[in-house]
């Protein structure tokens, strides 16, 4: 490895981010202490997995009104936690967050970085990001916008990820020597502002000893990983309604949706569509729209059904009082048509069979 040291390469990145740093409602004043308030730093980090700064701060805000240190978060309902949660998406990490405020409600704070690694949902780069900014360790934390700022930096061909162990090694005096919190969010920032995918260079405060920059290879490092294909599932997304209730699945304890309300969905392809006027039912139709889930994305058409009694549902699937369904945690998918029953539809000139449709949703009695 021939890489010119880190604490001289990256000084000019201390004084730019004193400079230019956003005021976050997580972000500490002073860089040099540690965090007041370490629980803020643990919400912020979960919260911005796979979230963008803008869409996080309100839900955050609202979250430390609501659970404002770990034991209030501990013993706060699922239904809640989820609730709260509500549109952030990927739902697990409401789950980890409450099961990591138990952790430090009953234990403690971790004093290292291995304690840290061990709450529920931090992994690798969420503990070192913890480490560096709540507790001004020198641990430090590597996400996708920091291996591209390095990689372009040192101009790392390949995939930067493969480094990692060596980029650790080789950013930890820099840590020391600039301040774990100011150096780590500095990386952070440099990388989802200006060192983003197609760089802006002329800000870049680094731009003098910039490997990519000088080779003008900045569009080729670090070289773009190819996502698999998502598949595209075709559904009915069904609200049938019966005595002021609504036919719901409840929470599962796992998988993607895990902790959510849904509502239930019936495959296009097995249940094809045919003239509305054969279904005795009235119904009601709105605009589809294609919902898009990291690897996978939903065509989806929703429909409302009211019937003049309820059924006896099939296992997993429960009535509910509408009235409640404002107060349930939903994902996006099944919020969009939630939020579509207080308003006009048309009864659609094509829907599926009914009386089909009911009996799939329908338990073994019906
Ligand atoms: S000069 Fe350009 S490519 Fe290099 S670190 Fe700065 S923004 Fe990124």
């Amino acid at each position: 490895m021939s890489w010119p040291a880190a604490t001289s390469l990256l000084a000019p990145l201390a004084p730019w981010f004193e400079r230019v740093r956003r005021e976050l409602p997580w972000r500490a004043a002073d860089l040099d202490a540690t965090h007041p308030d370490p629980y803020a730093v643990l919400v912020s980090e979960l919260m911005l997995q796979q979230t963008q700064v803008a869409t996080v701060v309100p839900y955050f805000t609202r979250w430390l009104d609501e659970f404002p240190d770990p034991r209030a978060l501990a013993n706060a309902e699922d239904d809640a936690v989820h609730k709260a949660w509500e549109g952030l998406g990927y739902y697990r990490r409401a789950r980890f967050l409450k099961a990591s405020a138990a952790s430090v409600a009953a234990e403690g704070w971790p004093t290292d970085l291995g304690g840290l690694a061990k709450l529920p949902g931090l992994g690798p780069y969420t503990a070192a990001a913890m480490g560096a900014i709540a507790f001004q360790w020198p641990t430090p934390a590597l996400d996708g916008n920091a291996f591209r700022v390095l990689a372009r930096l040192l101009l790392i061909e390949g995939d930067p990820k493969d480094r990692a162990a060596e980029l650790r090694s080789w950013l930890t005096p820099a840590l020391e020597a600039l301040g774990p919190s100011r150096l780590t969010q500095a990386l952070m920032e440099l990388g989802a502002t200006v060192c983003t995918p197609a760089p802006a260079c002329g800000g870049c405060p680094v731009a003098d000893r910039c490997g990519a920059h000088h080779a003008g290879r900045t569009g080729a490092i670090p070289p773009v990983v190819k996502r698999a294909k998502a598949t595209t599932s075709t559904l009915w997304l069904l609200a049938i309604e019966a005595e002021g209730h609504v036919l719901l699945h409840p929470p599962a304890p796992r998988g993607l949706l895990a902790g959510l309300w849904r509502w239930p969905t019936l495959e296009a392809a097995t249940h094809p569509p045919q003239p509305t006027a054969l279904n005795p039912q009235p119904i009601t139709a709105w605009p589809g729209w294609t919902q898009v889930y990291t690897h996978r994305r939903e065509a989806v058409s929703p429909l409302h059904l009211v019937l003049a009694e309820r059924f006896t549902p099939a296992a997993g699937k429960r009535w509910m009082p509408r009235a409640e369904l404002h107060g349930l945690p939903l994902g996006k998918r099944d919020q969009r048509l939630r939020d579509l029953l207080g308003t006009a539809g048309q009864v659609p000139l094509e829907a599926p069979d009914l009386q089909v449709l009911i009996k799939a949703c329908a338990g073994p009695s019906v």
